[in-house]
Parts: structure tokens; sequence; C-alpha cells
């Protein structure tokens, strides 16, 4: 069971060793909460009533024995006392696959791993905004966005790095899945190297989620057995396209919008049908959603103003997609689906 108790102004004790517990103090003070410590139970010996009683206590699991007859007796004056885990072992990296941009497609093992970091290094395709809210940890923005210069990869490595060496709990944010076109088997390298233990938690990757957040399924009986997910960060090559033509299934490309020309000639050259219908979706699960729709030999002028994150998606899939989507995809623009279907 979780409950939600504002804590703003309250005194909240809390126990456990200091380091154990200082993620939970961080917690705390985030939420407002005037917060007194008990770092041993032997501070605790005497048996007369708590020195100012507090509004909660927050007991965190440090392994030490001798809590229990303290909180016994918080429990036995009604003071209500909350389990809290310890803050892991430290120096660390854990690589966390943040989903396709919200919250709510992060996995339980991120939510864990944010809360229990003292530095995350995230990105933008991650759910960064709401990162206040789901960990006290310092925040390192390490992506690109306008006017800013992204930090290089070998940089973020040094950062992560560094940080764990200097005893910190470190999370690395990802978009979508760390090891879907995330560079994450890099960084898991740079930590082996450097010594410093690595985990990994996967991530709901964009190549199945954004299509879904369309309606669009990557596979479905009688229609696609197969799906292929492709960058296009870089124009494929001849044989490349000869290939993808050639396998009869969904093709789903990340990263494409700047080679999205060279990707439907390809594709025609190879043989594809210029009928075979293709989808964009931009942005993915945020605020402006959008679903365009066409078909290989339309598809470059459909999507003309289309902008990256977008994923792109060929194959007959899209048109089991169509009949679904009038349910699947609520924030999605449909006088301009409508247009672009009745255009191509
Ligand atoms: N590791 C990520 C992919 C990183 S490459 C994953 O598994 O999802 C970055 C590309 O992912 C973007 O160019 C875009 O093609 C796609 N992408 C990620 N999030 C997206 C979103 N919310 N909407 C649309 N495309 C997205």
């Amino acid at each position: 069971m979780q409950l939600s108790i504002d804590v703003n102004g309250r005194e909240v004790l809390i126990t456990g060793s200091d380091h154990a517990a200082r993620q939970a103090v961080r917690r705390y003070e985030a939420a407002g909460a005037v917060i007194s410590r008990l770092s041993t139970p032997q501070g605790a010996h005497h048996d007369g009533p708590l020195p100012e009683r507090p509004f909660l206590v927050a007991a965190v699991d440090d392994g030490q024995p001798g809590w229990e007859p303290l909180l016994e007796r918080c429990r036995d004056n009604g003071i209500p006392v909350t389990s809290e885990p310890a803050a892991g072992a430290n120096g660390h990296v854990t690589l966390v696959g943040g989903g396709p941009g919200t919250a709510e497609l992060l996995t339980v093992a991120a939510i864990k791993a944010l809360r229990d970091a003292d530095v995350v290094f995230y990105d933008r395709l991650a759910p960064y905004q709401e990162l206040p809210s789901l960990t006290s940890a310092e925040l390192v923005d390490v992506g690109k966005r306008p006017g800013h210069h992204p930090v290089s990869q070998s940089g973020i490595e040094k950062l992560m790095v560094e940080a764990a060496l200097d005893g910190k709990n470190v999370v690395r944010l990802k978009g979508g899945d760390p090891y879907v076109f995330g560079r994450g088997g890099e960084e898991v390298a740079a930590c082996v190297a450097a010594g410093v233990p690595v985990r990994v938690v996967s991530g709901v990757t964009s190549a199945i989620s954004v299509p879904a957040a369309a309606g669009i399924p990557v596979t479905h009986r009688e229609v696609s057995h197969m799906f292929t997910v492709v960058s296009g960060h870089a124009p494929l090559t001849e044989k490349e396209h000869m290939h993808l033509a050639g396998l009869g299934g969904t093709i789903v490309v990340l990263m494409g919008i700047g080679t999205l020309h060279q990707l439907a000639a390809g594709l025609r050259k190879a043989g594809m049908s210029p009928e075979m219908p293709m989808a964009v979706i931009e942005r993915g699960y945020r605020p402006g959603q959008r679903t365009t729709i066409a078909q290989l030999g339309t598809i470059v002028s459909a999507a003309a103003d289309c902008t990256n994150p977008a994923v792109l998606v060929i194959g007959e899939v899209v048109r089991v997609g169509e009949a679904n989507r009038g349910h699947a995809e609520a924030s999605a623009d449909l006088d301009r689906l409508a247009a672009s279907l009745l255009g191509s």
C-alpha cells in the first residue's frame, strides 16, 4: 500500500546511520519536513517520553540491530513509523532506460534507481520534466538543446565515472531503452574500464511504444510477423534497402527525419510498392503528439514539416492502426490525419 502524507513544516525523526539515511534525509528535506536525526539506536537508550514528539518517524533500514525497541515505543505512543529503504552501496552507476518521455512508462526498477540516486545525468528524450518529483538527486542535463552545447559522449562517460569514484550513486537516465541506439554499451564499457560497478535497467523503447501511441501494432497476425528497427542517422546503403524491402515485414526507423528522402527513394528503387502505407509519429506521449499517414510514394511531401523526435513505420500494420486509431490516439491532430488520408 502507498500513502501520500503532507510533511511540509512537520517534525520528522529520521533514524538510521548517516550513510544509509542520506537519501531519505534529502527526500524529506525536499518535502519541507523539519528533520531531526538519530543515527544509532544507542542514542535513544532512555525509557522516558521521546524528547520532542515527532509527527512521523522515518526508519531507515540500515542493518544495525537495536532499533526495534525504539520504534515499538513510538508506535505505542501513536506516532506513525514508516520504513525507508537504505541508500544503496555507493560508488556505482545504473544506466536507466527512461521510456519514450512520460513518467508513466518508467519501470518500477527505474523509479527505485532514481529515488536512490545521488546524481542523475539525463538526456532530453527521457522524462526529465518529472525528475524533481521522482528524486532528490542532483540533476545534470547532458543532452542537446538549442543554444546549449551538448556534453560529448566521452565527456558524459567521464562525468559518470568520476561521480561514482567520488562515492556517489549515479543514474544515467536515457530515453527509451539504453541499448537501442542509446550508446549504452559504450557507457557500460567505460565504467568497466574504470573498475566502477555498473548495471542496466531496461526501458520501454520508442521503437515499439511510439507506434503504439498512434494505435499501430508493430506485428499483427496475418499482416506482419516480423519487425526490423533501423537507425536513420545516416542514409542506408543500396544493399540495405534491398534487404529491407525483401524482408516483407514492418520497418521501424528511429532518427529518420533527416534521411527520409533517401529512405523512400531507396526502398522504391529496391522494388517496394509506392502504395506501401507509412506513418510518421512525432513527439510520442508528449504534448503535440502528431501522426502523419501517407504512402511510400507520397510520404516525402506529406511529412515535409515533420521534425525530430519522430518514429517512422513502414508496412501494412499502418492500416491496422488506422482502424484502431480513433481509440488509441487521444492527443493526435485528427484534422491533419484526415487531410493526409484524403490526400494520399
Ligand atoms: N534509446 C531510444 C532511442 C534513442 S535514438 C529508444 O529506445 O527509444 C533517438 C530517436 O528515438 C529519436 O530520433 C526518435 O526517432 C526516437 N524517439 C525517442 N523518443 C521518442 C518520442 N517520444 N517520440 C518520437 N520519437 C522518439
